[in-house]
């Protein structure tokens, strides 16, 4: 199932960027996991080529698209999005002749909306204070302009299951083979749930129901319970229920504040020289506490999403973090004055 993209005997060189997706490594969490028994290992995914976990679903999204028809030569991707997905479709866009036009809500930074625009694609903005039925909020604009752009087509990575599909052909299998089988626990925040889902069902099916899986999400977030109140942490819980996501796969689910999240955040780059996005954090926090927990002989694989690039005028800026109460240690390794 898992893809060899070297020619046995031949140059190890990628024909194309594309074929440089999944295949990420394992790596044991150390300073930060100090004192826990048992190994925790993190799925580093900001080293697939677009820089996130979500290169995966944009691969598996568009060859399920073209061999159902839905999107043909030279077609339009439209998708709602601020950030990764719009960077992994992008990269299969380009391979394969298509447009993009990305639409987005104004509060995302004109920063992300240039790393879109960087790789060719259109950036439609929308303005963030109207309600989802509002025929401009982004949501409106995405389906609009689905109908009226020839060609156009809608990936949906909320309702698409090859999302989830992608996640059970690639990141399980890479999960399983790179532990020999041994690992006991898989963790992963929780947005669509794709991630979860896919990864969770090939870990399920192929140790008979051994290895657990447990997801996190923010508090407030619906899947640990919540009303869908506000959390800052980008990419991770929802308010309502995504068809991307199968809730009988989790055996558990976490909920962790933004707090935590982002002081796990911050560790990481400073301890364990993994500068990663806000919803690594959160997901460490569930994984270690999963550890702490189930002991010594536990092989805890935790995946992390993307990298922390996209973080700096935020989880990374000490004003930002104090401007919310979340401010502990500050960079420069000092205690912060007052703590939430
Ligand atoms: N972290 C980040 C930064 C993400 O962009 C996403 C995807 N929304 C996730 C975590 C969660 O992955 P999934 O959508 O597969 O649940």
């Amino acid at each position: 199932m898992l893809r060899n993209i070297w020619n046995d005997g031949g140059m190890r060189i990628a024909e194309h960027v594309v074929d440089l997706i999944g295949n990420t490594p394992l790596v044991k969490l150390n300073s930060v996991a100090d004192g826990i028994p048992g190994i925790v290992a993190a799925k580093i995914e900001y080293l697939n080529p677009g820089g996130s976990s979500k290169d995966r679903i944009a691969l598996k999204m568009v060859e399920a698209a073209e061999k159902e028809g839905k999107l043909k030569p030279g077609g339009t991707i439209v998708e709602p999005t601020s950030g990764n997905t719009g960077v992994g479709l992008a990269l299969v866009a380009q391979q394969r002749g298509y447009k993009c036009v990305f639409v987005c809500p104004d509060k995302v930074s004109e920063d992300k909306r240039n790393v879109l625009r960087a790789y060719g694609a259109e950036v439609v903005v929308c303005p963030t204070a109207v309600p989802p039925d509002h025929p401009d909020s982004y949501y409106s604009v995405s389906d609009r302009l689905t109908d009226e752009i020839p060609g156009g087509w809608k990936p949906d990575q909320y309702s698409n299951l090859n999302g989830p599909d992608s996640h059970y052909e690639t990141t399980g299998p890479e999960i399983w083979r790179d532990t020999e089988g041994k690992v006991t626990h898989f963790v992963a925040g929780v947005g669509t749930g794709g991630t979860i889902t896919g990864t969770g069902r090939y870990l399920k099916e192929v140790s008979n129901g051994a290895v657990k899986i447990i997801g996190v999400d923010p508090e407030g977030s619906v899947y640990s319970g919540g009303s869908g109140r506000p959390y800052l942490v980008e990419g991770v819980g929802e308010d309502f229920w995504p068809s991307a996501y199968d809730p009988a796969i989790p055996d558990e689910i976490i909920a962790v504040s933004d707090a935590d999240s982002f002081e796990m955040t911050r560790r990481l780059a400073r301890e364990d020289g993994l500068l990663v996005g806000g919803s690594c954090g959160m997901a460490v926090v569930g994984a270690l506490e999963v550890a702490r927990r189930d002991g010594p002989d536990a092989v805890v694989v935790v995946l992390l999403p993307d990298g922390g690039r996209g973080y700096m005028s935020k989880i990374f800026n000490d004003a930002w973090m104090s401007s919310y109460g979340f401010l502990r240690t500050r960079l420069d390794g000092s205690t912060a004055a007052s703590t939430v």
